[in-house]
C-alpha cells in the first residue's frame, strides 16, 4: 500500500501536496469523513512520507514534488506494523465508552517525548468523535505550545460531534464516499464475488471499509437467506421467520445493543429488497441492488397488490424506529412478519 493505491480524494491529496512541497505542514489537523472511506490509510501514508528514509519530503531537504513514500524502508515498515516509535495510534473503534481523560494520556504523553527518530511526532485519534470532552480538551491543550514536530490528526465522521473548541483550532479535511463503480471494483480485487461485490458496493454507500465490514461478517449469505425468507412468508411460517431473525442477530452478539445493530442491519438488508420490487413495478430505470436474486424480486413485484410495497417500506421504517425504542425486539419482529403477511397474502 502506498499512495498512489488510495482511492479518491483528490482534494485532500491536493491539500497535503500543497502543504508539504511548500514545506508548511501544520500541526494539528481533523480528517472529517464517512467511516470506511480511508481517512485511516491516508493519515498511516501521510506519515510513512514524513518518515520515509528517501527522506524527499522531509521538511529542510529537496522536495521530489510528490506526496508519496516507498513503502519498503524499516520506516515504512514499521509504520505499516505499528511499530514505530514516532507514530502513535489511539484506536477506540471497539469501545463503547466515550474515550476518557486517561485514555488519551498515553498518547498526549508520546505527542511530548522527543521525537526518537524523525523530525515528527505524530498522534492518530480514530473516531475521533467518541472523544469526551475533557479528553478532547486535554488533547488541545497539548497543542496550546506545540511541541516541536508535533502533529496531531483527529479523525472523525460525524464533525460536529467534535467539541466547537476543536473544530475551531484545528485546520478541517474533508473525505468524500467514493463512487459505486470504484468501490466494486476494489471489492473484486479483494478477492470477492461479483455478484457480493456488486451488492456490497450498492448499499456501503461509498464506504469500501463498511462493505468489507458486512463481507467480514458473512453479511452476504446472511441477507441472500433472509430475502429467501421473507419472498416465501407465509402464514404458516410467519412467527418461525420472526423467531429465527431474532436468532440470527443474537448469534455471537456480546450483548443486547450489539444485537439490535444486527438487527438493524438485518432490516436495511430488506429495505433494499422491497425498494427494488417498488422500483420493478413501477418501471422506474434503475439497477436492482439484488440482482442477484432478481428472480424472487420479480416474482414478487407481480405477485404484490398495488400499493403494498409501499405500506411494506413504511412498516419497516416503522420498524427500526420500534427496534431503537423497545426493549421486546422478539415482539417487534413479530409484528413486523405477520404485518407483511396479512399485505402480502392475499
Ligand atoms: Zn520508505
Amino acid at each position: 500500500m502506498s499512495f498512489k493505491d488510495i482511492k479518491g480524494q483528490k482534494e485532500a491529496k491536493e491539500f497535503f501536496q500543497k502543504a508539504v512541497s511548500k514545506d508548511r505542514l501544520g500541526f494539528f489537523y481533523i480528517f472529517a469523513g464517512p467511516d470506511g472511506v480511508g481517512k485511516g490509510l491516508f493519515a498511516r501514508e501521510l506519515a510513512k512520507s514524513l518518515f520515509c528514509e528517501s527522506g524527499a519530503l522531509r521538511p529542510g531537504k529537496p522536495s521530489v514534488g510528490t506526496l508519496d513514500n516507498c513503502s519498503s524502508c524499516p520506516a515504512c515498515l514499521r509504520i505499516d506494523s505499528d511499530n514505530h516509535p514516532d507514530v502513535n495510534w489511539l484506536d477506540v473503534r471497539e469501545s463503547a465508552e466515550l474515550v476518557s481523560v486517561k485514555d488519551a494520556r498515553p498518547l498526549q504523553d508520546a505527542l511530548y517525548l522527543k521525537p526518537a527518530e524523525g523530525p515528527f511526532k505524530v498522534a492518530i485519534v480514530r473516531q475521533a468523535d467518541r472523544l469526551s470532552i475533557a479528553a478532547a480538551n486535554s488533547l488541545l491543550k497539548t497543542l496550546e505550545e506545540p511541541p516541536p514536530g508535533a502533529l496531531l490528526i483527529l479523525l472523525a465522521a460525524a464533525l460536529e460531534a467534535l467539541p466547537a473548541t476543536v473544530r475551531s483550532r484545528g485546520q478541517v479535511v474533508r473525505f468524500y464516499p467514493l463512487p459505486r463503480d470504484v468501490v466494486e471494483k476494489m471489492l473484486c480485487q479483494r478477492g470477492l464475488g461479483e455478484e457480493e461485490a456488486r451488492y456490497l458496493a450498492a448499499i456501503s454507500q461509498g464506504s469500501p471499509g463498511r462493505a468489507l465490514e458486512i463481507a467480514q461478517r458473512d453479511g452476504f449469505q446472511e441477507k441472500r437467506n433472509l430475502v429467501e425468507a421473507f419472498a416465501h412468508l407465509s402464514k404458516e411460517n410467519d412467527l418461525k421467520v420472526a423467531e429465527e431473525l431474532y436468532r440470527r442477530a443474537g448469534k455471537d452478539a456480546q450483548n443486547s445493543m450489539e444485537r439490535r445493530k444486527r438487527l438493524l442491519n438485518l432490516i436495511t438488508y430488506l429495505l433494499y429488497f422491497y425498494r427494488d420490487i417498488y422500483l420493478l413495478r413501477e418501471e422506474a430505470q434503475g439497477l436492482l441492488v439484488n440482482e442477484d436474486q432478481g428472480d424472487l424480486v420479480r416474482r414478487l413485484s407481480q405477485r404484490l397488490k398495488s400499493g403494498a410495497v409501499e405500506k411494506i417500506i413504511t412498516i419497516l421504517l416503522e420498524t427500526k424506529r420500534n427496534l431503537l425504542y423497545h426493549s421486546n425486539q422478539h415482539l417487534v419482529l413479530a409484528v413486523l412478519t405477520k404485518e407483511i403477511v396479512n399485505l402480502a397474502v392475499p
